[in-house]
């Protein structure tokens, strides 16, 4: 590693947005190597595993990047080949957590991971009761094809994504790289045609963070004409899960199916996002079996 790398290795992950000062183009771009990589840590994934959620990660953090604080933004696919499903949900304020299924009988020859599916992008927005939802069938069942082609047809934006992670030789994310660029009404034919063109020829993102380049020098190298930075904030995986979190989520089952789960000894749980382990004492199921007494009498 060169010190300019090292460099970019030392500070936080971080999502950067600009626009063209026309207005006519807006891109965010997210250099996040801590971040899928303690989603391979933490679910201890083989590389086609970690390779599919990070680019889940990286999409969901490109696209809640124009949300506002804990509004969020959920990216489901599910597939009928290897992996069954992929998830990943972010927060505009950086926080990202996602996780990975795998199917137990895949449809044999499927040429992408996912296979035949479906892609489910929510937005859980302030001031709708509901989260925002669409859904569009998997194109390729790649994810980076799939999340272009939802903004593309479902929300009639023009949009590339482009996700690249690189790997070290022990299979190890060491490098990831992911960029949303969109053309905004006003945008000319020539100047898509141009943006287009700069991401089929820009090579391997990862390979300019490699050799140094900076979020905005890359961004300059796509743009169809000069830029100005809107925002660059940090990223981190983070679930927010906690033993009392789960605590609370069991008393909704009832005083007997708790006590049922201590006589049965059913005392781990697993959070599906982040693989954190909890176990709980014979304390805790103290301490729920009173709180359940003391609100029936
Ligand atoms: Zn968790």
């Amino acid at each position: 590693m060169n010190e300019d790398v090292k460099k970019l290795w030392s500070q936080r992950d971080r999502v950067t947005r600009v626009m063209t000062k026309d207005g006519t183009f807006r891109a965010a771009l997210i250099h996040n190597p801590k971040t899928v990589r303690t989603a391979q840590e933490r679910h201890g994934l083989d590389p086609v595993g970690s390779l599919i959620l990070a680019r889940m990660i990286t999409g969901a953090s490109l696209l809640a990047s124009y949300l506002k604080g804990e509004e969020r933004v959920i990216l489901t696919a599910e597939g009928d080949g290897l992996i069954r499903t992929v998830c990943a949900e972010a927060m505009q304020i950086g926080e990202v957590r996602g996780f990975i299924s795998q199917n137990k009988a895949p449809v044999e020859g499927r040429d992408t991971p996912l296979g035949k599916g479906l892609l489910r992008v929510q937005r859980v927005v302030y001031g709708e009761y509901e989260p925002v939802t669409g859904i569009v069938e998997l194109r390729r069942g790649d994810i980076t094809s799939d999340l272009s082609y939802y903004l593309t047809q479902s929300e009639q934006i023009p949009s590339a994504f482009v996700i690249d992670v690189a790997y070290d030789s022990d299979d190890l994310i060491r490098q990831s790289v992911g960029l949303l660029v969109q053309a905004m009404p006003g945008a000319k034919d020539v100047d898509i045609f141009s943006v287009y063109d700069a991401v089929d020829y820009l090579g391997r993102m990862t390979e300019y963070t490699d050799n140094g380049y900076t979020p905005e020098q890359i961004l300059r190298q796509i743009m169809p004409s000069d830029i100005d930075v809107v925002a660059s904030a940090p990223v981190d995986f983070f679930c927010r899960c906690s033993k009392d979190r789960y605590k609370s989520a069991l008393l909704t089952l009832g005083l007997a199916e708790i006590v049922g789960m201590q006589q049965d000894d059913h005392r781990e749980m697993v959070c599906q996002f982040c693989s954190e382990r909890y176990t709980l004492s014979d304390e805790d199921f103290d301490q729920m079996i009173a709180a359940l007494q003391a609100q029936s009498n």
